[in-house]
C-alpha cells in the first residue's frame, strides 16, 4: 500500500489500485478511487471547495431543535386528546417525508454526486421512509452531524412556520415533537445517536440485519408506549 501525506499531516491517504483509505482529523474514510477523487485533489491532498469543514450549519441545527422543543412545552399541553386522528395521522405522515426531505437537502448541499438511497422499514407498528445517509460518511465531522440533525431540522422549521401561521395545528404536532425525543435517546440508532457519536469521533460499526430490526423495533415500541403515556397522562409542562 501506497501512503501519501500532505504537509501538515492533516490528510494522510493509503492506497491499493482501486481503494483509498483516507484518514482527516481522526477518521479513516475507505473509498473508491473515483470517490476519492471528487472530494480530494490528489496531487496537492487538499480537499476540494465543497467538502471543507463549517460546523455553522450543526451549530444553527442544534440551537433551532432545542429553541423549538422549549417554545413548544412552554405553549402547549402536551396531549392528544381532542386533536382529530385523522388530521394527526396526515400531518405525522407529512412530517415524515419533510424529515427525509431534510437528509437530501443537506447531504446534496455538502456533497454534490452524494448518492441518495431511499428505503422502507417497519418500526413495530410504524411503516416508514428513510434516506440511507451512509454517503455522509465522506463529508468531514460537523458537516455530517449537520446531515444526521437535517431531518430534525426541517420538522422544527415545520413546527415553528405552524407556530407562527397556523396555531390551530399546534396541538398535533405533539407527535412530531415526541418523535424529536425519541430520536435523541441514545439507546436507539437514530439520528441523534450518530450525530453524537460523530461529535466524539466514535465509528459507525456495521451492524447486522438482525441487530438492525431488533434496535428499529425497540424503537417502534419506545415510541408507541410513550405517546400512549403522554396521551393518557396529559402531561403539561
Ligand atoms: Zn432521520
Amino acid at each position: 500500500m501506497k501512503i501519501l501525506e500532505n504537509e501538515d499531516n492533516s490528510i494522510i491517504v493509503g492506497k491499493s489500485a482501486d481503494d483509498y483509505i483516507l484518514k482527516y482529523q481522526n477518521d479513516f474514510y475507505k473509498m473508491k478511487k473515483k470517490d476519492f477523487i471528487q472530494i480530494c485533489d490528489e496531487e496537492k491532498l487538499i480537499f476540494r471547495e465543497e467538502i471543507k469543514e463549517n460546523p455553522i450549519y450543526a451549530i444553527i441545527m442544534v440551537g433551532i431543535i432545542s429553541l423549538t422543543i422549549v417554545m413548544y412545552f412552554f405553549h402547549e399541553k402536551y396531549v392528544i386528546i381532542d386533536s382529530n386522528f385523522i388530521i394527526a395521522n396526515i400531518i405525522l405522515f407529512a412530517n415524515i417525508f419533510i424529515h427525509e426531505l431534510g437528509h437530501v437537502l443537506f447531504l446534496k448541499l455538502f456533497y454534490k454526486s452524494g448518492k441518495i438511497k431511499i428505503g422502507f422499514k417497519i418500526y413495530f407498528i410504524y411503516p416508514a421512509f428513510y434516506v440511507d445517509t451512509s454517503d455522509s460518511y465522506l463529508l468531514p465531522k460537523y458537516k455530517r452531524i449537520a446531515v444526521y440533525l437535517a431531518g430534525n431540522f426541517m420538522n422544527c422549521i415545520y413546527v415553528l412556520i405552524c407556530f407562527i401561521f397556523f396555531p390551530s395545528l399546534n396541538k398535533y404536532n405533539y407527535a412530531i415533537i415526541s418523535t424529536i425525543l425519541i430520536n435523541f435517546l441514545p439507546i436507539i440508532k437514530s439520528d441523534g445517536y450518530y450525530a453524537i457519536t460523530s461529535l466524539f469521533n466514535r465509528y459507525n460499526v456495521a451492524k447486522s440485519k438482525k441487530k438492525d430490526f431488533i434496535e428499529d423495533t425497540v424503537r417502534g415500541i419506545l415510541m408507541f408506549l410513550f405517546l400512549f403515556l403522554l396521551s393518557k397522562l396529559n402531561v403539561s409542562l
